[in-house]
């Protein structure tokens, strides 16, 4: 396919077009490279915006890909199902925290959030329990629909919606042992009306790269149900093996009420999501009064392509060593991070699982103009990096390599020497 020629139509996300420069022309994926114009071949370290997991176009899923959309397109998922969504839906049930034995699906992991906040509020609504507030965390994000900027961080993102958005309880980011937090969590749930906690576990993406302790993610969870709340995990960045483990709550030994994956569901090929929920909010719902149905739908429901990505990605994980490869690469990054703890240069050198992040000193905010300096330094060396505002991070596919990685961080290091300096 070739480039039409200018000028292009297409307005971009989080892009101001008055400033930054063209985009590239992709013409290409393959692994962890996105293959540009001019024969470039771009190392993908931000995964695409945190969606592939194995590498791009991953053989297996393409080809359970070709073969679903031979047999089936989008079939309207009220009053039908398919094999794929069964599947899937068993697939995602055995593999999951224990506990969660529904699944709803939808397409994006905006959706899945808006989906699982529905099913809270409904759930208490239907008990006839007047729980409605939803507790977040500082520097939470979960999308950028209305409902979920609401739960998400106040900031210039979604600064001109504000009258527009509703009233969450926010506790503090926990640092150390979190107990600033469990003690702010605790005062919010006194009231006894709070429906819900939701946070991501262990690391929040778009907030910045923070990271927080398993036995802190334990502990809030702890607290929110002995006062009756339900706990909503937002994996749909740390899903998939990105901490670590399949999933993050499984390092604090935690299984929610509600989990919400997208992302890395397909392996990162296609769109889809899916929000999982205890049998006790499914039982809430579940009634001969339509009155209780739960009213949510998306077009591409249970699209039966997406779910036949999404199970070659759980037969991957079956099948291949997903799991050592994932800590080989865990370890891997723990070596080349090792050299940027205590140099002055950089502040917060951290890891969580195959995620490494560090800020530049001395610089912060996001539209502090360092960010999209080191997003140009980095491309200029064909590599993939898109920092927030001073904050680096590395999230690549499990497919890339130590050499690979070496050229990201010898680039790392040269721009904390150019960048921002004067
Ligand atoms: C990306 C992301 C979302 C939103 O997913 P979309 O598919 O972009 O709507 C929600 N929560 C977290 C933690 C995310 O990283």
């Amino acid at each position: 396919m070739d480039f039409p020629s200018d000028p292009s139509p297409v307005w971009h996300p989080f892009t101001q077009h008055g400033s930054e420069p063209p985009p590239i022309r992709a013409v290409g994926t393959e692994g962890a490279y996105i293959l540009a114009e001019g024969g470039r071949r771009i190392l993908d370290l931000a995964a695409s915006w945190w969606v592939v997991t194995h590498g791009h176009r991953h053989p297996a899923i393409v080809a359970a890909i070709k073969a679903a959309v031979d047999t089936m397109d989008q079939v309207i998922f009220a009053g039908f199902t398919h094999p794929y969504a069964e599947e899937l839906a068993r697939g995602l049930v055995r593999r999951a925290p224990p506990g969660l034995t529904r699944v709803f699906f939808s397409d994006s992991g905006s959706t899945a959030v808006e989906v699982a906040l529905k099913m809270a509020l409904g759930h208490f609504r239907h008990l006839g329990a007047r729980r409605t507030r939803i507790v977040v965390l500082e520097h939470a994000y979960h999308g950028d629909t209305i409902g979920t900027m609401s739960v998400g961080a106040r900031s210039v993102f979604n600064a001109p919606y504000e009258p527009l958005l509703f009233d969450v309880v926010r506790i503090p980011f926990p640092n150390g042992d979190g107990a600033a937090t469990l003690a702010a969590l605790e005062a919010a749930c006194a009231g006894g009306d709070v429906a819900a906690l939701l946070v991501e576990p262990l690391v929040l993406g778009a907030g910045g790269m923070l990271m927080y302790a398993p036995e802190v993610l334990a502990a809030m969870a702890a607290v929110a149900r002995r006062h009756g709340a339900l706990v909503l995990l937002d994996e749909i960045m740390t899903g998939w093996g990105r901490t670590g483990t399949l999933f993050a709550c499984e390092q604090a030994g935690l299984a929610p009420d509600i989990l919400c994956t997208s992302k890395g569901l397909t392996g990162g090929v296609v769109p889809l999501a899916a929000t999982l929920a205890t049998e006790a909010i499914f039982a809430s719902h579940y009634s001969d009064d339509r009155a209780r149905t739960f009213f949510h739908s998306s077009s591409f429901t249970a699209n039966p392509v997406a779910c036949a990505a999404a199970l070659a990605n759980l037969k991957l994980w079956d099948e291949e060593p997903v799991a050592a490869r994932v800590a080989a690469l865990c370890a891997m990054q723990e070596q080349r991070l090792a050299r940027f703890r205590g140099d002055p240069r950089f502040v917060n050198v951290r890891r969580c699982g195959t995620i490494a992040a560090l800020d530049l000193a001395g610089s912060a905010g996001y539209l502090a103009g360092v960010g999209p300096q080191l997003k140009a330094f980095f491309l200029e060396r064909d590599l993939l990096i898109r920092p927030l505002g001073n904050i680096i991070y590395l999230m690549p596919p499990y497919c890339v390599t130590g050499d690979e990685l070496d050229r990201a961080y010898a680039a790392i290091d040269a721009a904390a020497d150019v960048v921002g300096r004067g």
